[in-house]
């Protein structure tokens, strides 16, 4: 793209999407396809890679299993949306510019602030140096290397929470001869019914999973991890699941941003101090009235989807609409054959109902399946993609 075609006429509304995740697709194919006809708006889309990274399948991807390539300028063909390959480095919130890695530099009106998350590496000391993490398929694609040449010995797993379950048993379930060893602070499953927690740790136990439910890791070293009590345990790899943070753009381009990084929003997901960037995602700090929604694929997606309507609508000279969501599922895969699906409230507490085995398995590989056959079907009917759980009286502001 030209510097001149890049800066548009003057009359040309310039949208620009960072990041294509689960959240920042969403926000481009529904934006695209809603303003794809006319010629004074034009979407960009920026990420790192031209492949759609499905992080819901990060842990298969880990052990070595194959998963689709998935194109995002392939996905945009048709929609008049741009897509730009490139390592955002800066946004200047002021000029409303953003600085991609080789010095490109990108105009907007507009900014979709949509970079997610990663495990943080500051968590504890040696992160850095001697854990792996799932940030990225290449993170996930370094690990299946690893295990693959392993042969025998410890994985460590270290975070309790949905992730570390995942790949824990995964990993237990492609390498039975490697023992699989999970540590965090909470037991794994502790957030669900009390039956589905238990059915959780004993498909773990049938693994061969050895849980440590209530530690605290304080170091990763080079073939061990240390406990805050002083023991030490060895490790010939340690995959680090435990804790998140954002990236540092928004925070240094001055935006509003909670203690883990993540953009402020009002109720329409615009920053509440730069009311030209909308943020989506596990980028975005959410406030609904349970409380600040915490990063998934199914709290993301619609923020992407609200974000582009409420563009849509502002540029038609209307308010944007306050955003509303309600959980209504914990799916959790346990190797290829077993999961459980919790089934929640609003407020993401746990209900009675709740899946297991097969039929939870099918259940989380549909729901792991439907987002890219989403964006297709957005593309062509844009309101297919805007129904999602509103959370009736757990997100209804009182008068
Ligand atoms: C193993 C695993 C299993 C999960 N399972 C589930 C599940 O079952 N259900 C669920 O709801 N959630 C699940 N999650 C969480 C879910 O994946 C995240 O909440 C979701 O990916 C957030 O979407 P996002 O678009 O905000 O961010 P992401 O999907 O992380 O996308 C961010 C994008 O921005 C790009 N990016 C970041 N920084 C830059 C930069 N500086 N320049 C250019 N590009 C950049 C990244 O490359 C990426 O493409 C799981 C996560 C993991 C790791």
């Amino acid at each position: 793209m030209s510097e001149r075609q890049e800066a548009g006429t003057a009359t040309t509304h310039r949208v620009l999407v960072l990041g294509a995740g689960y959240a920042g697709m969403a926000a481009a194919v529904q934006l695209a396809a809603r303003v794809g006809r006319r010629d004074d708006v034009r979407v960009t889309l920026v990420n790192a890679q031209e492949r759609f990274t499905e992080r819901l399948r990060l842990h298969m991807t880990a052990t070595g299993q194959r998963v689709d390539q998935l194109s995002i300028p392939q996905l945009l063909e048709g929609t008049g949306a741009r897509f730009v390959r490139g390592w955002v480095t800066a946004v200047d919130a002021d000029a409303r510019t953003v600085r991609i890695d080789d010095d490109r530099m990108l105009h907007y009106d507009t900014l979709v602030y949509g970079l997610g998350g990663v495990a943080d590496p500051a968590a504890v000391p040696g992160v850095e140096d001697h854990a792996f993490t799932l940030d990225s398929a290449q993170d996930a694609e370094l690990l299946a290397g690893r295990l693959a040449r392993l042969g025998s010995g410890t994985v460590v797993v270290v975070g309790t929470g949905l992730t570390g379950v995942e790949s824990a048993a995964e990993i237990a379930e492609r390498y039975p001869k490697l023992t699989v060893v999970l540590l965090g602070r909470d037991e794994p499953g502790a957030a669900m019914h009390p039956k589905a927690g238990a059915y959780l740790r004993s498909a773990l136990a049938r693994l061969g999973v050895e849980v440590s439910g209530a530690v605290e890791v304080v170091k990763v070293l080079p073939h061990a991890v240390g406990l805050a009590g002083g023991e030490r345990i060895a490790a010939d790899v340690v995959l680090w699941t435990g804790g998140t943070r954002t990236s540092p753009l928004a925070a240094a381009a001055g935006l509003t941003v909670d203690e883990r990084g993540r953009v402020v929003t009002d109720a329409t997901l615009r920053s509440v101090s730069h009311p030209d960037v909308y943020a989506v995602g596990d980028a975005a700090a959410i406030r609904q009235r349970y409380g600040v929604m915490h990063g998934t694929c199914q709290g993301g997606m619609p923020t992407g989807v609200h974000a582009a309507v409420s563009i849509v609508r502002a540029l038609a000279g209307k308010r944007p609409r306050p955003f509303r969501f309600g959980y209504y599922h914990t799916p959790v895969s346990l190797g290829r054959h077993d999961a459980v699906v919790q089934f929640t409230r609003p407020d993401d507490s746990p209900r009675r109902v709740y899946l297991t085995g097969r039929t939870a398995a099918r259940y989380k590989e549909t729901v792991t399946a439907s987002p890219w056959p989403t964006y297709g079907r957005m593309k062509k009917a844009p309101a297919s993609g805007a129904f999602w759980p509103r959370g009736g009286r757990f997100t209804r502001e009182e008068r």
